[in-house]
């Protein structure tokens, strides 16, 4: 699995980063504070948490990508 913030629509919440910090953490880019994916390929024990992140974040900036 894996996935990809689209900076443009990440608010900086949290959520995802909360959930699994093991994937996501908080960088700054030229959209400001974002959420960002520091992983190529998500492990099978953080799947169950990336999809919640997927399911939970507000502005729906967490997609899967193509493998
Ligand atoms: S849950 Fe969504 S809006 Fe919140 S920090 Fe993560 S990517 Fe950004």
């Amino acid at each position: 699995m894996k996935v990809k913030v689209n900076e443009e629509n990440c608010i900086a919440c949290g959520y995802c980063v909360g959930v699994c910090d093991k994937v996501f953490e908080f960088i700054d880019s030229e959209n400001g504070t974002v959420s960002h994916v520091k992983v190529d390929t998500v492990d099978d024990a953080d799947k169950e948490a990336v999809v919640e992140a997927i399911e939970s974040c507000p502005t729906s900036a967490i997609e899967e990508v193509e493998e």
